[in-house]
């Protein structure tokens, strides 16, 4: 026998009913982006393995270890993006897109990590995420910061708090890798391997380690803000100024480093002790040389991203579902004249943005069973066209979920009109 197709682990199906939670879920979060001036950018899923070596950076989980990477038919190093903003900073060099200008863009779709597949973690999971290029200012930090809290307002979550850190310039964050290795290297024999091999190629990693038994290790390491340079210290505090008169809470977690190299100044994440290990529901950045890095004019920049299953996971914990609930009709009938008649009927009735949603009843004559159908579907009228109706040009509209059985026999042109004055004669 073969062997049983099956999605790729740790690669999920997303299944009716879910799926309009998640487009729920996601034009919430559309709707704020768009009220705060940001444009869509759709790219490749694929892009040159290079371009993520060279962001991201070369001693990290995400490159040394998680990569999907392959040789296509031509030879040519590709990989499914691990992340967002490598592939829309080289959008916008390409494009030249940074003229120095404010630029506010917003991208939506999966990434690809290999990575051990649990809850909250996946090989194929999805992230919406902004970038805003082109000003320094702590004020952009801090707008787009009350951005994301602004989601879980209109989310309705309650329960994310807010860390934030500074890892200041490069050359302060240089100097501090110094006495990071200096003191790490006392505790060598503690680190586990990963640690070890990051002592000497990227220490401020370590701090980003999820092995609790170097927790303690970690608390006691030299402190990353007592290192900051005094721009990136000036820069920090008016965040912090910003946010509390934005009435946006917050705590400082110096141990906060984020898994990606491209970072400077400010970090941040928003962590929830509701989904277990993997409690990151949100998290970005500065990034304030990337773009040159790439090869761009000068732009600094600041964005973050948020992972959208680790966001519904919280949703569901919470019981919010945001799935749209478009009203929706039902179209009984006798199968044959009756049916072709109801199917003219429910495609006029569907015409039109605004009109409800109409399903058909495509199997047998029994009226009962179709009513038992549409009320399984969650609709909250029935249009029945027997017969009777069908000589006479009418259609029986009844309410489903009215406190008490109505219905009215009317004229097929005055289905709109009927439903509405039965909804409104219910709700007296
Ligand atoms: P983590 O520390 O949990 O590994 P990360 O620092 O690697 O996260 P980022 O690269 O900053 O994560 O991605 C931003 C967000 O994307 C995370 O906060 C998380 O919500 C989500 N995310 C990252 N990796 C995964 C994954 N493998 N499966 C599901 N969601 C993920
Ligand atoms: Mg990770």
């Amino acid at each position: 026998m073969a062997a049983k197709l099956q999605a790729v682990r740790g690669m999920n199906d997303l299944l009716p009913g879910a799926s309009a939670r998640w487009r729920g879920a996601e034009q919430r979060l559309h709707g704020v982006l768009a009220r705060h001036g940001y444009d869509e950018i759709r790219l490749p899923l694929v892009e040159p393995t290079a371009l993520f070596a060279r962001t991201i950076g070369e001693v990290t989980d995400i490159v040394e270890k998680e990569m999907y990477t392959f040789l296509d038919r031509n030879g040519d190093s590709l990989t499914l993006r691990p992340e967002g903003t490598a592939g829309v900073v080289r959008a916008g060099i390409e494009h030249g897109l940074f003229q120095g200008q404010l630029l506010r863009l917003w991208y939506q779709g999966p990434m690809f990590r290999h990575e051990r597949p649990q809850r909250g973690r996946y090989r194929q999971f999805h992230q919406v995420g902004a970038e805003c290029f082109g000003s320094a200012e702590p004020e952009l930090d801090a707008e787009l910061i009350a951005m994301t809290a602004q989601f879980w307002r209109e989310l309705g979550l309650p329960g994310l708090r807010l860390e934030i850190n500074s890892l200041g310039s490069r050359e302060a964050r240089a100097a501090y890798r110094g006495h990071l290795q200096d003191y790490f290297r006392g505790h060598c024999a503690a680190l586990d391997a990963d640690s070890q091999r990051r002592l000497e190629t990227n220490p401020l990693r370590i701090l980003d380690s999820k092995n609790p038994d170097l927790a303690a290790l970690i608390a006691a390491a030299p402190s990353l803000p007592e290192h900051l340079d005094a721009e990136s210290r000036a820069h920090f505090e008016r965040l912090c100024a910003l946010l509390d008169g934005l009435g946006v809470a917050y705590s400082v977690n110096p141990r906060l480093v984020r898994g990606l190299d491209y970072y400077g100044r400010t970090v941040f994440e928003w962590v929830t002790d509701a989904l277990g290990a993997q409690g990151t529901v949100c998290a970005g950045g500065r990034y304030d040389t990337l773009v040159e890095q790439l090869g761009g004019r000068p732009t600094p920049a600041i964005g973050f991203a948020l992972g959208l299953e680790r966001l519904l996971d919280l949703l569901a914990v919470h019981e919010v579902d945001l799935s749209p609930q478009p009203a929706i009709w039902y179209m009984v009938s006798t199968p044959g004249a009756c049916r072709a008649r109801a199917l003219q009927l429910a495609a006029e009735l569907r015409a039109g943005p605004g009109a409800p949603v109409v399903l058909m009843d495509h199997a047998s004559g029994n009226f009962g069973k179709q009513m038992q159908r549409a009320d399984k579907a969650g609709a909250a009228v029935a249009l029945i066209l027997g017969e009777d109706e069908l000589a006479a040009g009418t259609v029986t509209v009844r309410l489903l979920r009215a406190a008490q059985t109505t219905q009215e026999t009317v004229p097929q042109q005055a289905i709109h009109a009927t439903v509405a004055h039965l909804i409104a004669k219910d709700s007296l």
